[in-house]
């Protein structure tokens, strides 16, 4: 049984104190000392009387923590944390600074399976799925560092959906108004299009935003770089992101990474523009970010411009997400990139 205080959501916690004999409410103390004040041992959680902080202990209950092994500053504002897990895996966390606004990049999982040609994480391969706390520790320790955060995307290493209990386990702790009261509308998950994961998450209580990375407007471009189009052409990713509306009407952003001489042509855009209306969504074009040489290239400034022209042309809401955090490697796709094996 995982005894992870960290890991629990405040309901879980509540049976994990009921079930001492002690009462339900006592479980705030836990939460809130954990998530709001840093309780890296349960002997910290003071709100608590001794007697039961020691039997906790002694029932083999404790608090994880990830560890910093270093951070990367870059000249743009964007900070790169890299950190340790417990077994000695590592995995990257990005912050991004926008004026006064905050958005941290969590990763979900040490490696991916997804294997998308463009991604840097891809070519880790598959080590394994991160628990809900870790997940949320990204969060716990950047916050400490760093102030504020006001924004948190599913974007980093691994896909969201592939990791799925834990993902939303984390939405409902960093969400929760006694831990961090993150707004559903300031935590986004992103994924490669597991078509089955965005309709499970549509028929979740709660919401977060959702983010799908398209990057092809058809079927055989999308195949080349996404092998999970093979599972899930498509068609059946517009289904399931319909389903999704139906369910929790949000509008649902694509993006879409331009490889130049790949996908960044007129007539692409003018595809992309046909299946976007088939969604309430707006789309972020991304420059792509080369992690290694020999990789694709960025498509020129000129023709991200004609591209945005024919998507707003096209009545599509389009945001250019220009390369942050390149020089540390902490841009989009390149996560990984220093630590291949
Ligand atoms: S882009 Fe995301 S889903 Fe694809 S390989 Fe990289 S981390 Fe995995």
């Amino acid at each position: 049984m995982d005894k992870d205080l960290k890991n629990k959501t405040l309901s879980e916690l509540e049976d994990i104190v009921e079930n001492f004999g002690q009462k339900r409410y006592l479980a705030k103390y836990i939460f809130t000392f954990i998530h709001c004040r840093d309780a890296g041992r349960i002997s910290n959680i003071t709100t608590l009387s001794k007697d039961f902080r020691a039997l906790l202990a002694e029932q083999d209950y404790y608090i994880s923590h990830l560890n910093t092994v270093r951070t990367f500053s870059d000249p743009d504002g964007t900070i790169k944390y890299l950190f340790e897990l417990a077994d000695g895996l590592r995995i990257e966390t990005v912050l991004m600074t926008d004026g006064k606004r905050k958005t941290l990049c969590v990763s979900t999982q040490a490696g991916c399976t997804m294997n998308c040609a463009f991604c840097a994480t891809a070519k880790l391969g598959f080590q394994r799925k991160l628990t809900a706390a870790e997940i949320a520790d990204q969060l716990n320790i950047i916050r400490k560092d760093r102030g504020k955060i006001n924004n948190v995307v599913y974007m980093g290493m691994g896909e969201p959906l592939q990791n799925y209990s834990a993902v939303i386990k984390s939405v409902r702790i960093l969400n929760h108004p006694q831990g961090k009261n993150i707004g559903l509308r300031h935590l986004t998950i992103s994924t490669c299009g597991i078509a089955d994961g965005i309709r499970k998450l549509a028929d979740e209580d709660i919401h977060p935003r959702l983010a799908i990375s398209l990057n092809a407007p058809t079927d055989a471009l999308r195949s080349k770089i996404m092998p999970v189009n093979k599972k899930y052409p498509i068609s059946a990713l517009m289904e399931a992101v319909k389903y999704y509306q139906r369910k929790t009407q949000q509008r649902v952003t694509f993006e879409y990474v331009l490889i130049k001489g790949f996908n960044d042509s007129a007539l692409h855009a003018q595809m992309l523009s046909r299946l976007a209306h088939k969604a309430k969504c707006n789309i972020n074009l991304i420059e792509y970010n080369p992690y290694a040489p020999g990789s694709f290239e960025a498509s020129s400034k000129e023709t991200i411009k004609r591209f945005v022209q024919i998507l707003e042309g096209a009545g599509i809401e389009t945001t250019i997400r220009y390369k942050k955090g390149r020089k540390i490697k902490a841009a989009c796709g390149q996560l990984g990139a220093d630590m291949h094996t």
